[in-house]
């Protein structure tokens, strides 16, 4: 079984003992666990790809910065992206999460299969959605979860295929090895205290330096600053020049296993704090 998809397993699991413990979850935790069983059913439907390139294909690849999984590389059923865009529609229309304003309009979306594409190209390659969900009257916000969830079992397989090849100390980018996407939470690793990053749309980590920023760059250590809590497991870094933030781990201050997707989501409360103190997520 790939690992990605037993990590959601165990992302359940953790998420029924909490139940249990609580006797219930929050909302937004509840949100998270319906989206994650939608990614586990999915994943058992997508077999892990073989790597399209060669080591030394994917060596001189990293060494020039550029990221080993293009737009065209990604192995995508289709009929099963659709289902998954529709499934994760359903969630959102299920919760009633305030921003899905019309998931009409978005199941519409899902049944037009050039339109979907074209939203698939457009968001992996970083191109704005903002005229497409305009168009539709849906939030780019909004379209950009539900296409990325869709998309998620896809390049989490292709990530899992491909890190093998990616030698760590010839990257350390600001952008993700595998797919090129932004880092959305970090964490310092046991046996040095290096920082790593984790990849917002594949899960792919990779080594990243300790002081620059990973959203504007800037290596300016007056500018990059963190907070931590009292038992330091978690930081909170902020950048004065680009106002982004990133949270963090340490792990050399835990001996659990931590499953890092689920600690972005229990440490809503430090994205809070972040909010409040003028800084938005990079
Ligand atoms: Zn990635
Ligand atoms: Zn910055």
């Amino acid at each position: 079984m790939p690992s990605q998809r037993h990590k959601d397993i165990e992302i359940l699991d953790r998420l029924g003992e909490w139940e249990q413990r609580e006797g219930s979850l929050p909302q937004f935790v509840e949100l998270y666990r319906d989206l994650v069983r939608l990614q586990v059913e999915a994943g058992s439907r997508v077999a892990l790809p073989e790597p399209h390139l060669t080591q030394e294909a994917a060596t001189g690849r990293v060494r020039e910065g550029l990221p080993l999984l293009g737009f065209e590389d990604v192995r995508l059923d289709w009929g099963l992206v659709q289902d998954q865009f529709q499934a994760v529609t359903d969630i959102l229309g299920g919760h009633l999460v305030p921003e899905a304003g019309d998931t009409q309009a978005l199941a519409d979306l899902a049944r037009n299969m050039p339109l979907l594409q074209q939203v698939a190209r457009d968001w992996y390659q970083g191109v704005s959605l903002a005229n497409t969900a305009a168009e539709r009257c849906v939030t780019e916000e909004l379209l950009n979860v539900v296409i990325q969830s869709a998309l998620r079992p896809f390049l989490v397989a292709h990530a899992e295929a491909l890190l093998p090849l990616v030698k760590q100390e010839l990257w350390r980018r600001r952008y993700c090895p595998i797919c090129g996407g932004k880092a959305d939470f970090a964490f310092l690793d046991k046996e040095r205290g290096a920082r790593w990053l984790l990849c917002s749309r594949c899960d792919t980590e990779w080594l990243f330096q300790r002081i620059e920023c990973p959203y504007c760059g800037t290596q300016n250590q007056k500018s990059l600053s963190f907070l931590t809590d009292e038992q330091e497991l978690y930081r909170l870094y902020t950048c004065e020049e680009c106002r982004a933030y990133i949270k963090a781990i340490d792990l050399r201050k835990t001996q659990a296993e931590v499953l890092l997707p689920l600690e972005r989501i229990v440490t809503a409360d430090l994205d809070r704090q972040a909010e409040e103190a003028g800084y938005r997520p990079g």
